[in-house]
């Protein structure tokens, strides 16, 4: 019989009430008895309800009151020397510290999980002695079989993967952090065993990236241990988000069973299993129901591939899983009562999915017939959608495709196009401006809201906008900056107000994932063709525009953000969507320049997040979401200039991705990584204009003149100051209105200042 298993399941609650919980606890209105009291209560009720639906290995231990990483660190005593904590068992101060910061201590840092939009908190080994502050996964196992009576599978992440994520030490010192950890989880396991546990997961997502031979060494070393210390648990070593490298060591280590992503890696991890066949004494997770999708999985297709399987792999040993944690999907698509009928009918959150497996599980041990009206339906579901009119505009298929098969070229190069802009805009050397947001007051919002609940009339409340804009415009003028904005004040999410507008997408009402701690993201999901329904930034622009005489600058995000940052269709590829995207933009574009717009920011800070895992598939991403780019700005006039803006991931292996774009002016966020940045453009030849963020917009702190310009001159020993623009880090909006204005004041005489310098040290003319 083929078993059923899921690699984790969402923490946050249909109701979101996981998130309400641990506010409350932060607040101070809820109490640490009553947190751990409503945590437990959500805990079981996820288990509960996967055993209702008939699931066979449960995950215990993917719970957690923040991030299963920070939990990993938490247990093996990895906490930050500044939070100089002695004991035994780790208080939750210091848990929700390490995440969150103290009066007396910063925050650690967190970062995207793999190629996911969940960060996890950075372990920081520096000047750590690793100890085993608590079994986390036996604890787990011990409540869900006193409580349930139900046998779970602890998750826990893998030693590799856990050390490779860790920062705080050499690459060279792997081995010695690996040799002092190990011993911890023998003893994690060692107790598990004891405890009369049958199965662990043991997740290595690092193995779909992309390992050395030396990590399969040390892979050996830490599975023979493993084998040889805790003999009678059986280890499902977990992969996901892409396939194997090494598949020949991976599936010949001692453990008793192999976690394969057969959604995200099905290409490469398919052909392994067919090429050197699987291990006839392990079993094989097959993660064929997509753990980051929101469809319904293609029933007919899924069931071909488990035929194909079971060529290989007795059916017996077979289990059927998600492809990953069901983390990144929302809980349940049952409670969405607005979205069209085609569009409800298709979509699998995790507790559908969870039938889904169910469903493919009892095909496969009794055969096809058993699910016949399982797959009639589906097939049915997938009919509808197909033929949906939203998904066949041949009027968009055919203008985006004659599009995608020309060049997307400016008319000119920059190096033209500089000496025609320079001349038409007529700005000072080194000249100031905003990335596109200015504070979202709380004024605003409530205004918003109002309007909303149809309580606020839509006379008004353009009025009002206008009112914030005229605002800003005024104090922009007054504080002397040069490149004006408009401030953004109709916008809530980048993506959201962009979509609302776009025909092909949809808004779920409870489509909530977790973004980082209690943070959750609603992604739109893109479900049919992409058009352009009329003008979106116009009026607010042109309006702002109208009440200057400085040139105020449109702001749209870009195609590639908006992809990356919304569930999509799998009929075509992500590739299609973006030129979808990138044409639909391109005639916002378009009516911002007629409308008398002269300079256009299009927003990509996500561009970096859809790189894939595998380094052999990056040039080719980078190329096409380069070209979306290219497809939304390239048919402005010349004198029109184009700047984009991307903030908060890696930019210095993409600087020439950057440079492709051909955006004549780019504002980067520098507070992550200024030092590396400037020599990142010390290796590489910037020629178009730039403006490196020049404050941290994270802190209500008002940024002295003198440290901007300090920024300034490092990054002017290796830009061209004739191509340098001042701005901040990011955009303003998260930010108060008094140290709003009180650090561009600042900003705008650091620019004076350099300006003075750089005109007198004869460096410019
Ligand atoms: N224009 C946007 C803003 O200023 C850019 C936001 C972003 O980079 N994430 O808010
Ligand atoms: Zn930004």
């Amino acid at each position: 019989m083929a078993k059923s298993g899921v690699l984790g399941y969402p923490r946050i609650g249909a109701d979101r009430e996981w998130k309400k919980a641990l506010e409350a606890f932060w607040s101070g209105k809820l109490g640490e008895p009553e947190l751990h009291l409503q945590l437990r209560e959500i805990r079981l009720s996820h288990l509960q309800k996967q055993r209702e639906k008939g699931i066979d290995f449960i995950p215990v231990n993917d719970f957690s009151y923040y991030d299963h990483m920070l939990d990993t660190a938490v247990m093996f005593g990895v906490i930050p020397k500044r939070f100089s904590f002695e004991g035994e068992k780790v208080p939750l101060s210091v848990y929700y510290g390490i995440a969150r910061g103290t009066e007396h201590a910063a925050a650690s840092e967190m970062t995207k999980w793999f190629n996911t939009n969940y960060h996890y908190i950075v372990p920081e080994l520096e000047g750590v002695r690793p100890v085993l502050t608590e079994n986390k996964p036996l604890i787990a196992y011990r409540e869900a079989k006193a409580n349930l009576g139900l046998e779970g599978r602890p998750v826990l992440v893998g030693p590799l993967t856990f050390l490779k994520l860790c920062k705080g030490y050499e690459a060279s010192e792997i081995d010695s952090w690996l040799s002092r950890i190990l011993p911890l989880y023998v003893q994690v396991l060692r107790e598990l065993e004891e405890e009369g546990v049958q199965w662990i997961q043991i997740d290595e997502p690092i193995l779909a990236t992309n390992p050395t031979e030396a990590d399969v060494r040390r892979l050996y070393t830490v599975y023979e241990t493993f084998a040889a210390s805790a003999p009678n648990l059986n280890i499902m070593l977990q992969t996901y988000f892409e396939s194997v490298e090494y598949y020949r060591d991976i599936v010949g280590l001692p453990v008793k069973g192999i976690g394969l992503d057969l959604v995200h890696g099905l290409g490469g991890n398919l052909s392994s299993i067919k090429q050197w066949g699987f291990p006839e004494d392990k079993l094989l997770g097959a993660g064929i129901i997509d753990g980051r999708g929101v469809w319904k999985a293609p029933l007919r297709k899924k069931w071909e591939l488990l035929q194909e399987l079971s060529q290989v792999v007795a059916v017996e040993r077979i289990v059927l899983q998600t492809s990953c944690s069901l983390l990144h999907v929302p809980v349940t698509a049952k409670r969405e009562t607005k979205l069209p009928a085609e569009l409800k009918d298709a979509l699998a959150f995790a507790d559908e999915k969870l039938d889904e497996l169910v469903v493919l599980t009892t095909a496969l041990s009794q055969g096809e017939a058993a699910i016949a009206d399982k797959l009639a339906e589906n097939d049915r579901v997938y009919r509808t959608l197909e033929r949906s009119g939203g998904r066949n505009r041949t009027d968009i298929h055919q203008r985006v495709s004659a599009i995608a098969a020309q060049k997307a070229q400016r008319s000119r190069p920059f190096e033209e196009r500089q000496l025609i802009q320079r001349q038409k805009w007529q700005l000072p050397l080194l000249p100031t401006t905003t990335i596109g947001s200015f504070p979202q007051s709380a004024e605003v919002r409530k205004a918003r809201q109002m309007w909303r609940k149809g309580e606020l009339s839509d006379g008004r409340y353009g009025e009002f906008i206008r009112e914030q804009i005229d605002i800003w415009i005024r104090l922009q003028e007054e504080l002397g900056l040069d490149v004006l904005v408009h401030g953004e004040f109709e916008r809530t999410d980048m993506v959201e107000f962009f979509g609302e507008k776009l025909a092909g997408f949809a808004f779920t009402q409870n489509g909530w994932v977790q973004s980082y701690g209690s943070r959750c993201v609603k992604p739109p999901i893109i479900y049919g063709d992409v058009a352009y329904t009329g003008a979106m930034t116009v009026e607010e622009t042109a309006y702002a525009q109208s009440r200057t005489d400085r040139p105020v600058k449109g702001m749209l995000t870009g195609p590639v953000t908006m992809m990356n940052w919304s569930f999509v269709r799998e009929d075509i590829t992500r590739e299609q969507i973006a030129y979808q995207l990138a044409y639909a933009l391109r005639q916002e574009v378009e009516a911002l320049e007629r409308a008398g717009i002269g300079m256009i920011q299009v927003d990509e800070p996500a561009v970096r997040e859809g790189l894939p895992l595998k380094r052999s598939d990056r040039a080719k991403y980078l190329e096409w979401a380069v070209k979306a780019f290219r497809i939304a700005t390239c048919t402005v006039k010349e004198t029109t200039q184009i700047h984009t803006h991307m903030c908060y991931c890696d930019f210095h292996d993409m600087i020439d991705s950057i440079k492709e774009m051909d955006a004549d002016v780019i504002s980067l966020e520098t507070s992550r990584s200024h030092g590396e940045l400037i020599h990142s453009f010390e290796l590489n030849t910037y020629r178009q204009g730039i403006g490196l963020g020049v404050y941290d917009i994270h802190s209500p702190r008002i940024p002295p003149v003198e440290e901007m310009n300090g920024m300034i001159d490092r990054a002017l020993r290796v830009l061209d100051p004739k191509l340098f623009w001042i701005n901040p880090d990011c955009g303003l909006k998260t930010r108060g209105i008094e140290e709003t204005a009180a650090s561009l004041r600042n900003m705008v005489e650091a620019a004076r200042i350099a300006r003075e310098k750089y005109k007198a040290s004869g460096h410019i003319s």
